[in-house]
């Protein structure tokens, strides 16, 4: 990694934007205690030191060093490497939480030397110094936006280092054999046996069960990361955003809203036993000709398109409509319900019918006999009826709440999942190999690019791209 970004001292408010109790900034690198010692106005008692003691927080006043105007009242703590968040000298200026209060401390910071901090660096130099692995960066990213419990204690356990464990558990299997192998290429002469395949099984095959279980749940753990998209759908009037409503109080829900929502498409997230549910209301998805409209449809769409499971809402108290039935064929040509061999539905439809309150005059077999095998509710937004029930449906399609004890380790990262498959599928390619006595060398090569797939990661064997693909996406001073 570039050396000479490694070398400079950087800096960046650490706290986010706006207005709060308290604003950090946060300095590290080798020169960060003698760039921020000119900020701290001179003690006027003589027994306190200019540059207050490591890893102890201190009251101290902050000027502008060019004009002397002091800008704000702080706690100040210096830490000396090593035992620091970066393994770096740090600084970290507690001022009063201000945006402007704390920009200006931070170009003082600048002016005296420092670089302005890109997302994610102060992490990426843990990582780069040895302090976290890659698997336990990522984890800093996924504890800080975890939407649910379960998702902060997957998060947690991964800072805490127990995905990487595991994943060293398996590596060091194939090390077994791999070490058995490039001895006997390496030191032919040394008399060293050329080992026998059953020598060599046993440690691949040790590797081999490490990963299957660390796969086993790793589609459950992407859901608690990631959400699950679930789509409202429906003709108007039918109850999908009183639906979505009626859904965020029974959830005691996080309820955050999102950036970029429209009229035409609301998104809120509801925490479904551990998964957070990303629930989105939609105005229409059958064509129209109403040219504004036209815009909610597009938009609808692409939710709909882009759904996990789709909410297919009708109104019990109505007769089917041909707009219901066009609403199903739009869906149904998006693949949803459809089935495929030996399988469940491939893109779950629930069927909600709503409206329970009333007086029931909808054709529900005839809704049966259109989404096939799908579940079907029936509730009220009003009294609240069913609404556990669609919760328990969903929940059911997706086995939300199935994370065992504390203990257990989740992939959650369609990352580290890909790495795993990858590594599993070199270890059947070596095995294959050995069965079929070709030349130690090649199963050395296989088993070589399973150790490699699984330093992915922990970072081991990362690539430059891969690292900046990842901290990048990290918030800036984190
Ligand atoms: P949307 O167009 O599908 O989003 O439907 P809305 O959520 O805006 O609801 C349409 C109308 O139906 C409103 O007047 C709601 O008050 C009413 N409504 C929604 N859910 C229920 C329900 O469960 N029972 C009854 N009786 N009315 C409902
Ligand atoms: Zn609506």
């Amino acid at each position: 990694y570039n050396p000479a970004m490694q070398n400079d001292t950087i800096a960046a408010i650490a706290t986010p934007q706006g207005v709060g109790g308290v604003g950090i900034i946060r300095v590290s690198g080798s020169d960060a205690f003698s760039l921020v010692a000119p900020l701290l106005r001179r003690p006027s008692r003589e027994d306190i030191p200019p540059v207050p003691p490591t890893h102890q927080l201190t009251y101290r006043v902050i000027i502008d060093p060019a004009t002397q105007e002091i800008l704000d009242e702080v706690l100040v703590a210096f830490m000396r490497a090593p035992h620091t968040y970066t393994c770096e000298d740090v600084v970290e200026i507690q001022g009063h939480g201000g945006p402007l209060i704390l920009r200006r401390i931070l170009r003082a910071v600048l002016a005296q030397g420092a670089r302005m901090a890109n997302p994610g660096e102060f992490t990426l130099r843990a990582f780069l110094n040895g302090r976290l692995d890659l698997a336990q960066a990522e984890a800093v990213m996924d504890l800080i936006g975890s939407q649910t419990e379960v998702g902060q204690r997957l998060a947690m356990q991964q800072l805490r280092g127990k995905l990487s464990d595991q994943v060293e558990q398996a590596r060091t299997s194939m090390l077994g054999a791999i070490a058995r192998i490039e001895a006997s290429i390496d030191f032919p002469e040394d008399d060293i046996p050329t080992p026998q395949a059953e020598e060599l099984l046993p440690f691949i095959e040790e590797a081999q069960r490490q990963i299957a279980r660390l796969l086993a749940g790793s589609e459950q753990g992407r859901l608690y990361r990631q959400g699950l998209r679930t789509a409202i759908i429906g003709r108007p009037n039918v109850g999908k955003s009183s639906l979505l409503n009626a859904l965020l109080r029974i959830e005691r829900a996080i309820v955050t809203p999102i950036a970029g929502t429209t009229r035409d498409t609301v998104e809120e997230i509801a925490n479904l036993r551990g998964i957070p549910l990303h629930l989105i209301d939609t105005a229409g998805i059958t064509p129209t000709q109403d040219p504004v409209e036209q815009l909610g449809v597009q938009r609808s769409r692409l939710a709909a398109e882009t759904a996990d499971v789709i909410l297919h809402v009708f109104d019990g108290a109505t007769a089917l409509t041909e707009q219901d039935w066009q609403v199903a064929q739009e869906l149904r040509a998006m693949g949803y319900g459809e089935k495929r061999e030996g399988q469940a539905t491939r893109r779950p439809v629930v069927v909600v019918i709503n409206k329970a309150d009333c007086e029931q005059v909808i054709d529900v077999a005839a809704i049966q006999s259109l989404w096939q095998g799908a579940s079907l509710v029936q509730t009220s937004t009003l009294t609240g009826e069913g609404l556990e029930t669609l919760e328990n449906a969903l929940a059911e399609l997706v086995q939300a709440g199935n994370v065992s004890g504390n203990e257990s380790v989740l992939i959650t990262s369609a990352r580290h999942q890909e790495a795993l498959r990858r590594g599993a599928e070199h270890l059947n390619a070596a095995i294959l190999s050995l069965g079929q006595e070709v030349p130690l060398d090649f199963v050395s090569i296989d088993l070589r690019a399973a150790y490699d797939a699984l330093g992915e990661v922990t970072g081991e064997t990362a690539s430059e791209d891969l690292l900046d693909r990842i901290f990048s996406e990290f918030c800036i001073g984190k």
